[in-house]
Order: C-alpha cells, then sequence, then structure tokens
C-alpha cells in the first residue's frame, strides 16, 4: 500500500480512527491520497458500500472509480463515489418519503427552473427571471426557505422575490420535482429533523472522503456533519489557495470550522508537488502570495527547474489563437510530447473559446470544449452548417431535414414524414427523391411543388457560392443568402427575449465574417506572417468547414486537445498549459468599481483574492511547460479596444528564469516553415 506515497500521505492513508484534513497546495497529490484511502479502508476489511467519497463533479466520480478499480478491482463498483448533489438524490430517493417525495420524484433542470419561475412570477423577460433563480438559489444554499427568506428580506425587491419563491415551492411539490438546490437541502432536513434516518446513515457509513473540501458550501459543510456524527470518520482533503466557487456560495469558513467542530481533528500537510517543475510552482508561488494566508503552506517540487513560463503577446483575439495553434504545432514537432490530450488551452469564460476552436479547426487539430458549449455545436451555427453541408452533398440526409425547417417553409412534418416513406422505398436520398417522377403519385400537386422549389433553391446556392471569391463577394453573398431564408427573423421568432435572438444573430455575422476571410486571394496571415493561399471560392471554403464539423464527432476520441473554462480545470493535469486572455478586465475580472455600483472597497479586495486564486489555479495544472498571453486590442462589441497586459504576469514575473517572453521573430520563422511544409505536402503525390 505505501507504493508511490511519501511518509506525511502515507500518514493521512492510515489515519481511519477519527477526523482528518489533509491541506496542503495544488499537485501535491491529495486526490491521490483519497483513493489509496478507500483501497487501505476496504483492504482493512471495511465493506465497499459503507464507504462514500465525494467529489466535485461527475467527471472526477468517474475518473476516482477507474482509479479505484485499478487498485482493488471489482469491490470498487461497490463504493460510494458521487458528488454532493448525487449523494442527495440518493438519500432522498431511499427516504425522502418522510418528506411527503415519492421515491420517482423528478429533478428540475435550470431551464425548466426559469419556466416555472417565468410562469410564477407573471411572465417577467428571460433576464428577470434569470435574477429571481439566482436569488432563490442564494437563499436556499443558506438553508432558508420562502417565509424564512420573507422574514429577513430587507426590502420590497426582496419582498417581492420571496413571494414568487412561495408560489414556486408549491408548485414544486405538487410537480413532486426538485431542483439542484434541492438535492442539498432537502437531505440537511431529512438528516437533522429525522433522528432514524439519520442514525441509519450513520451507522451504514463508515468512512466518508470529501475531495476539492474548500469549494463546498454551507449547507454541504452541514451535510456532511449530519452524515458522520459524533464519531467523525471522515477525511477532507483541500487547499484555501484553490478555492473558487465562492461566487457560487462556496466558503472557507467550512476551513475555519473544522478545528472547532471536531477538536480531535488530525491536520495533515503535505509540501512536495509531483506535478509541476519548479519555474512553474515559483510563478504560482508569486501569484497567490499577496493573499492572506489561513494556514501558512510550503510546495517544492523535485522535477527540476524545466523551462521558464513563457509570456505571448499578441495584437488581438484571432492572433492569439493562432499562436496558441503554432505553439502546440512547434512543441509537438520538436519536443516527444506528439499527443493532443497532452494539451490544454485554458480561458476565464466561455466564449474566449471560439477564436481558439477556428484556430484549431483551421489547422485540422482535433480538440473538445469541457466545461462549456462548442461555439460549432450552437444551434444557429448547426443551422448555417446543415446549409452548406446540404450544397456540398445534396445526399446528406441530416442536413436536409435541418435546411429545410431552419426557418420553416410551409412544408409540413406530414410532407416530410411522405418524402422520407417514399425516399426509403426508392432507396433515394430525401434530395433526389424531390425530382423523381413518381413523387407525384404520392404526394399533393401543391407539396410536391414546394419541395422542388426547395431542391432547386439549394442548387442555385450551390452555383452561385461556386462563382463566388474574395471577401466582400463572398460576405455579400452570405447576408444575401440569410436574407433570402429569413434567418434573423427567424431567430427573434424563436427566441424568448430579443436580447437571446440578437446574441444568436451575432454569432451568425461573426461566423460569416470569419468564413468570408477564409475565401480567395492573399490573405495577411493573422499571425503576421504573409502567407499566400490557394485561392478558394466559398463552396469549397464551406467544404472545409463541413467536413471540420465532423471533426466534432471526433471529440469522441481520447487524444484531442482539452479547451477549459478555467473553473472546469480544477483537479485536471496537462505537460503542457496554456493560459490564454491573460488581460486585466478578464483575468481578474473588472475590478473598477462602477459609479453608483454598492460594491464596497472590501468586497472588491475579496474579489480580487478569489481571481488570485483562479490564476494560480490555472498555472499549478501544468506540468512541464506553461505559456501565458495576453492581447494588446480586444474585442468589444463589434469593436476593437485597447487592452493591458493582467497584473498577474507582473507578478509572476519576480526573476528572470521563472518567466520569458516569447520571441516575436522566432514565432515568424516557424509559420513560415509550417506553411512551406504544407504547400510541399499537398503537391507531393499521396502526401
Ligand atoms: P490539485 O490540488 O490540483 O487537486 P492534488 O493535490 O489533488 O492536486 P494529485 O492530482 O493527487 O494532486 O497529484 C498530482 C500528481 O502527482 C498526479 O499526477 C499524481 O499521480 C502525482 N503524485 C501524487 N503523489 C505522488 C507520489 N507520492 N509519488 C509520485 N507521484 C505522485
Ligand atoms: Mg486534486
Amino acid at each position: 500500500m505505501s507504493a508511490g506515497l511519501n511518509i506525511a500521505q502515507l500518514e493521512a492513508v492510515n489515519y481511519v480512527q477519527g477526523p482528518c484534513l489533509v491541506l496542503a497546495g495544488a499537485g501535491s497529490g491529495k486526490t491521490r491520497v483519497i483513493t489509496m484511502k478507500i483501497a487501505h479502508l476496504i483492504e482493512s476489511g471495511l465493506d465497499p458500500k459503507r464507504i462514500a467519497a465525494i467529489t466535485f463533479t461527475n467527471k472526477a466520480a468517474a475518473e476516482m472509480r477507474e482509479r479505484a478499480k485499478g487498485l482493488i478491482g471489482r469491490k470498487a463498483k461497490d463504493i460510494v463515489i458521487c458528488t454532493f448533489h448525487a449523494l442527495g438524490v440518493r438519500l432522498m430517493r431511499e427516504d425522502g418519503a418522510v418528506l411527503g417525495l415519492k421515491p420517482q420524484f423528478s429533478i428540475l433542470d435550470a431551464d425548466d427552473v426559469t419556466g416555472i419561475l417565468k410562469d410564477c412570477g407573471g411572465s417577467p423577460d428571460m433576464a428577470t427571471a434569470r435574477q429571481w433563480q439566482w436569488t432563490i438559489s442564494a437563499w436556499k444554499n443558506q438553508g432558508l426557505n420562502a417565509s424564512q427568506a420573507m422574514a429577513q428580506a430587507e426590502n420590497d425587491h426582496e419582498r417581492v422575490i420571496a413571494e414568487i419563491m412561495a408560489r414556486y415551492e408549491e408548485r414544486l411539490t405538487a410537480y413532486q420535482s426538485v431542483d439542484f438546490d434541492d438535492l442539498i437541502g432537502m437531505p440537511l432536513k431529512l438528516l437533522r429533523d429525522h433522528a432514524e434516518v439519520r442514525e441509519k446513515w450513520q451507522n451504514l457509513l463508515g468512512h466518508v472522503l470529501v475531495d476539492e473540501y474548500q469549494d463546498t458550501n454551507a449547507t454541504q459543510y452541514e451535510v456532511l456533519k449530519a452524515l458522520v456524527g459524533q464519531r467523525g470518520r471522515f477525511t477532507a482533503v483541500g487547499d484555501d489557495d484553490q478555492s473558487i466557487y465562492g461566487w457560487r456560495g462556496a466558503t472557507l469558513d467550512n476551513l475555519r470550522k473544522l478545528p472547532v467542530d471536531f477538536p480531535n481533528l488530525k491536520v495533515i500537510k503535505l509540501e512536495q508537488n509531483y506535478r509541476s517543475t519548479s519555474a512553474i510552482l515559483r510563478a504560482a508561488n508569486n501569484v497567490i502570495q499577496p493573499n492572506p494566508k489561513l494556514f501558512p503552506k510550503t510546495l517544492f517540487s523535485e522535477l527540476g527547474e524545466g523551462e521558464p513560463v513563457r509570456v505571448v503577446d499578441a495584437d488581438n483575439e484571432e492572433h492569439e489563437a493562432e499562436r496558441a495553434v503554432a505553439r502546440i504545432q512547434s512543441l509537438r514537432a520538436t519536443s516527444k510530447w506528439k499527443d493532443l490530450k497532452d494539451f490544454a488551452i485554458l480561458y476565464r469564460a466561455n466564449h474566449q473559446a471560439r477564436m481558439f476552436e477556428q484556430a484549431l479547426r483551421r489547422a485540422q487539430i482535433p480538440y473538445k470544449v469541457s466545461g462549456g458549449q462548442s461555439f460549432f455545436d450552437r444551434a444557429e451555427i448547426k443551422d448555417l452548417c446543415a446549409w452548406f453541408r446540404l450544397w456540398i452533398n445534396n445526399d446528406d440526409d441530416p442536413a436536409f431535414l435541418r435546411a429545410i425547417t431552419t426557418p420553416k417553409r410551409g412544408i409540413g412534418h406530414t410532407t416530410l414524414g411522405q418524402l422520407g416513406v417514399y425516399a426509403s422505398q426508392y432507396k433515394l436520398s430525401l434530395f433526389e427523391s424531390l425530382f423523381s417522377a413518381s413523387l407525384q403519385n404520392v404526394l399533393p400537386a401543391r407539396a410536391s411543388g414546394s419541395l422542388q422549389e426547395f431542391g432547386r433553391y439549394v442548387n442555385d446556392l450551390e452555383y452561385r457560392a461556386r462563382q463566388t471569391l474574395g471577401a466582400e463577394d463572398a460576405r455579400t453573398f452570405l447576408l444575401d443568402f440569410l436574407k433570402e431564408i429569413g434567418y434573423e427573423q427567424h431567430l427573434y421568432d424563436n427566441e424568448d427575449s430579443e436580447k437571446a435572438a440578437a446574441t444568436r444573430w451575432t454569432n451568425v455575422l461573426e461566423f460569416c465574417d470569419w468564413m468570408s476571410g477564409r475565401c480567395g486571394g492573399q490573405i495577411d496571415d493573422a499571425a503576421g506572417v504573409s502567407t499566400t493561399r490557394e485561392v478558394k471560392n466559398l463552396l469549397e471554403v464551406a467544404q472545409t468547414i463541413a467536413l471540420l464539423s465532423t471533426i466534432s464527432e471526433r471529440e469522441q476520441e481520447q487524444d484531442v486537445v482539452t479547451l477549459s473554462t478555467l473553473h472546469a480545470s480544477k483537479g485536471l493535469e496537462w505537460p503542457h498549459v496554456m493560459l490564454v486572455g491573460v488581460n486585466e478586465n478578464i483575468l481578474p475580472f473588472k475590478m473598477e468599481q462602477e459609479p453608483g455600483s454598492e460594491v464596497s472597497g472590501e468586497s472588491l479586495a475579496l474579489r480580487l483574492q478569489e481571481e488570485r486564486r483562479l490564476m494560480y489555479v490555472g498555472i499549478t495544472r501544468a506540468q512541464r511547460t506553461l505559456a501565458v498571453s495576453w492581447t494588446r486590442r480586444r474585442k468589444k462589441g463589434r469593436e476593437m479596444v485597447a487592452a493591458l497586459p493582467s497584473r498577474f504576469i507582473a507578478e509572476m514575473a519576480l526573476d528572470q528564469n521563472t518567466v520569458k517572453e516569447d520571441p516575436r521573430e522566432k514565432l515568424k520563422a516557424l509559420r513560415a516553415e509550417f506553411a512551406k511544409r504544407a504547400a510541399s505536402a499537398a503537391q507531393s503525390p499521396g502526401g
């Protein structure tokens, strides 16, 4: 059992008689302690069913189960390894009856909740409903129900929301439904108010283990306490410097309370980092250093000094994405790291992924977006891609169905159903069937007329796209096409709010800009290198894009580059990490006090501390190399504005060996080299 554990880790694994807290910095093997401790408990004779290990995400739970399986084999399937929420579901399915809940209750997702709230509050716009949702959720996380929320409401605004909350609670009871927050709040009520349920669970669970303890909220801590009772047989592992969910109610008070609530708490500190090189670790320590310390910590690495952290500057976001892709290509070309899964691009917010997705697609590098939706998975982009796919391949039936119904063009489901039957009978594609003579026999003339009109329109588009060259013409063509099909109107007709429709429409316009930019002529490459590209007409461009959209199917494959938000990257590691968009006002997020806002100086300081922790989490995901990039200009709405590097970059760089600027000249040479290679590969037959 001692294999692969240091003395302090071993101590944490072997201490099973009482409450244990492992408090240590990133990459020090906290999660490994949890996994090994599970194995140890089972080897010492504890029934796997009596162990509960709580992780922060479902993905982390799945990974932990895999590891446990590797250590102890089949027995691993009986261990309860899940998130607090999933544990809550289990408690409520088993014992929720005492709260009047049927075992087959349903769990509402965020959209369901918004819908019900809109209903309860007299159909306001989406933004207002979301704001109610946010407030109600915050109340629930503090353990308040509607009447308690009403009692503590401080103004009319809050009183109105408390009233809506009361109606909302009634609805949920009537629907036998619970929301996400209930999955924590209701089990707590269950354990607190019902001694027999509490005793049952306390006797069942021989040991409870919690990973990422610093990100639990107040209610989750209460659930933990109720589950372990007086004996307190649990192991919590965490790092106060990685608490990044304060905005969702997570509180470091949970760390402060532990030694008070459990006076016999054993605290174990781990000091060796097994993940990162010394240069990376130093950069991380420098960034987190200004934060007040809950517990003093030191962290060292024996993996060697390693490469200095690279600071990369870019002209704008597109350029930044090009540089990130160039870095991946160059590392793969010049080092032993060939697998795409060894690379991650991390950013603050979901919407930043887009540029990197586009650049990766252009370089034909498969990737996955974790912790958010891929730009190419957005409904509006899929709509457009369906049309492109149909121009390129008329026989693409799924694309046909999407295009013919987006926007609706008076061809109903019945007609399409009949067309489908006809096509499969004659083994034709839907498109081929349109012009088949005997279709007239099965469909009314009007229906087959509109179908054929659609077919002719698709062919016409295909023909026109082939004639379209050059960015300006391509843009005009695409805008005309969108107008012809009435796409903008379609968005406004189908979205709940004007704002949502406007966002989608902006995405569509940006996508069109991006596509037209790829159309023909000499393009001054975003990376600052002028490369002569093959002249492509719009149809050919659409073809590459449609081809690339099948890349998303390759996401299932393991060997892909990871794009992730910093929040979703917690607990994970990659040999090569790029932190992008490390600009002031992004990371840290906007810090200036807005005129007339109620944010106090103190809460701004707290916010900055959390931003610092977020940066610390990002840096410490890297094992071998880390690049941090920022842009001189950024897009704000449809405008470009000047931007500054994040203060964290300066703070990381306390010495020359920790951080180096990435020379642009070298990069230019590299890009030129790649362009040359690509050109000669294209010329060599079969290459
Ligand atoms: P984080 O704070 O980011 O969640 P962590 O403290 O949970 O990090 P782990 O993910 O458990 O750290 O471990 C980091 C890396 O170090 C992993 O690759 C793990 O396999 C390795 N590791 C941990 N302990 C040891 C050890 N004693 N010997 C060798 N490698 C180790
Ligand atoms: Mg961990």
